[in-house]
């Protein structure tokens, strides 16, 4: 399967993305640690990525694209992936369409993790990663529903909205029985 996780920071997509990544036996790949790990290795696209993750802002869409354009042509992204932080805007949603569109594919279905902002909150801060302090994770709240929210609108087509509050393996369930896969 292809598929795409949206929700707002803290919704837990990352958790869920793993598992279900493990479960379907395709690719988590999640454009957060993707940043991460070249800012671990400070390659030049780590170090120009670090200003706009420290201010919770977004990466620009050249710098984000070529990244998950070149992952997408890896050989263990053919039998399916789960895209997890990507896209996040409608524009980065046209050029992974047309990255797909290139190679004769297209998406199975985009997940919409349902979560309270207050219930975000408290975990992010739990999280104890260095963009989740306070102003951050805010800024990072608001450019979710400027920016990718409107995804829900764009993927209307073909989204599933699952209640993303609860125990790990419940939300897990509600996820495959979202997509017909319980
Ligand atoms: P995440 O781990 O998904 O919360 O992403 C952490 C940070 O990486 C975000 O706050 C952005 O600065 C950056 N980032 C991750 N994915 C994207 C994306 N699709 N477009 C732009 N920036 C991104």
């Amino acid at each position: 399967m292809r598929l795409v996780l949206v929700g707002p920071p803290g919704a837990g997509k990352g958790t869920q993305a793993e598992r279900m990544a493990e479960r379907l036996d395709v690719p988590h790949i999640s454009t957060g640690d993707l940043f991460r790990a070249n800012l671990k290795q400070e390659t030049e696209l780590g170090l120009e990525a670090k200003r706009y993750m420290d201010a919770g802002n977004l990466v620009p869409d050249e710098v984000t694209v070529g990244m998950v354009r070149d992952r997408l042509g890896d050989a263990d992204t053919e039998k399916g992936f789960i895209l997890d932080g990507f896209p996040r805007t409608t524009a980065q949603a046209d050029s992974l369409g047309g990255i797909l569109k290139d190679k004769g594919l297209e998406l199975d279905a985009v997940v919409q993790f349902e979560v309270d902002d207050e219930v975000v909150v408290q975990r992010l801060l739990g999280r104890g990663r260095s963009d989740d302090n306070e102003d951050t994770i805010r800024n990072r709240q608001q450019v979710y529903r400027d920016e990718t929210a409107p995804l829900l609108q764009y993927y209307a087509d073909r989204l599933v909205t699952v209640d993303a509050v609860g125990e790990v393996e419940e939300i897990t369930e509600r996820v495959f029985t979202a997509l017909g896969k319980g």
